[in-house]
């Protein structure tokens, strides 16, 4: 069955330009409730869960969730796309021109990452809702709040999901590059507590917190455990992403804020990076000291963004989305990836989920475009995923 590719089209030129940073979504889940009213589910199968208040962001609405009963015996799938763009996306001003969308707004993004996958799902909606073909019992589902740390997926009610047995999210580009696994990540922040004197006429009675944090990071860029991380054959990367302090250049620094970021597959080896930062920073704290000894002191917080996976070879979900891939006579691609998913949390969450493209080109970038042949391919995936009897 071959999708209304000419509505795809116009939904995803509908859906770009709608305003939905992390925790503003209310508008775009609201023209969704709307075209799939329209489209004929009744208002009992449709859910706003309640994510955003158990999101540490807050935010003013929760995940949407549209649940179709189906043929007896057939495991339910979950069908899941985020619908929150990132800042830069605000604003954007979708302009088609032959195989490409991008916003004719120079200073913005286009909100593809993931107004693309988010229309790949409503657009599949539509079709099952008006077609009379079989299809297992589906649930699709909209999270809130991915791009600010996977919220919306993190904290979304499992019951009003179904028991979904398979499970598939649409966000990235190639729509037969089949996602099996991601990293998974920690978050750093360091506050170094100093001792403000003055720099000219008493600096041998401060403590440095800028010379504290230098060392430390200069300690861990030496020692490879900035950037690209490899040691005894474990991979991972961390980045000192935001640092601030100090007042004035005649006060000894009393305070710096240091952000920075871990990630690996593996989760011991992750943990190992995190023993690095906390210890680099405390190594430099005991080696900065004034004339009387006294020492800086470092306040070190860290939490887990997300956990790592890898799906099992033959996870059903898997298998069903190289088969709706080979069906349309193109060649599955497995990957793992090296950010975090929204299938990070649901596979943590114990369903099992994988992720596929849906045309999206330089995510996060004012030149992000649309590769409007491959959502096309995606909308045909999806189709044929929601509908496999197997
Ligand atoms: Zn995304």
């Amino acid at each position: 069955m071959e999708p209304d590719l000419k509505r795809a089209r116009q939904l995803v030129m509908e859906m770009l330009p709608i305003p939905g940073t992390s925790g503003q979504e209310g508008q775009i889940i609201a023209f969704l409730k709307k075209k799939l009213q329209q489209g004929g589910a009744s208002p009992n199968q449709i859910v706003v869960d309640d994510a955003h208040t158990r999101s540490e962001l807050g935010g003013e609405i929760g995940n949407l969730v549209l649940k179709i009963p189906g043929a007896k015996g057939q495991p339910r799938r979950l069908l899941m796309a985020h619908v929150d763009t990132v800042p830069l996306c605000q604003g954007c001003d979708p302009l088609w021109e032959g195989e490409f969308v991008r916003s004719a707004n120079p200073a913005t993004g286009l909100g593809a990452d993931n107004r693309a996958g988010a229309a790949v799902l409503l657009s599949t909606a539509l079709e099952i809702l008006s077609s009379k073909r079989p299809h297992p019992p589906l649930t699709f589902l909209w999270p809130v709040q991915e791009e600010v740390g996977l919220y919306g997926s993190r904290h979304a009610s499992l019951q009003a999901l179904g028991k979904p047995q398979l499970a598939f999210n649409w966000d990235g580009g190639t729509p037969t590059r089949v996602t099996v696994g991601a990293t998974g990540a920690y978050r750093m922040r360091i506050h170094i507590d100093g001792l403000a004197t003055h720099a000219g006429a008493a600096p041998e009675w401060g403590i440095s917190a800028t010379a504290i944090a230098s060392l430390a990071i200069a300690w861990l860029v030496r020692e490879g455990w900035h950037g690209q991380i490899t040691k005894n054959g474990n991979q991972g990367t961390a980045n000192v992403g935001y640092i601030s302090g100090g007042k004035a250049t005649n006060v000894v620094t009393d305070s710096v804020e240091v952000w920075a970021e871990a990630r690996s597959h593996d989760p011991t080896f992750r943990r190992q990076i995190l023993k690095a930062y906390k210890e680099a920073f405390e190594q430099a704290a005991q080696e900065v000291r004034n004339v009387s000894g006294a020492r800086g002191k470092i306040h070190f917080k860290h939490r887990l963004d997300y956990e790592s996976f890898k799906l099992d070879n033959n996870e059903p979900c898997v298998l069903a989305a190289e088969r709706a891939i080979e069906g349309l006579g193109k060649e599955p691609e497995r990957v793992v990836a090296n950010g975090g998913l929204d299938a990070n949390w649901l596979t943590e969450r114990g369903i099992p989920t994988v992720t596929l493209g849906c045309g999206q080109e330089s995510p996060h970038t004012v030149q992000e475009r649309l590769n409007m042949p491959a959502f096309e391919e995606a909308c045909r995936i999806a189709l044929a995923i929601a509908t496999e009897i197997e």
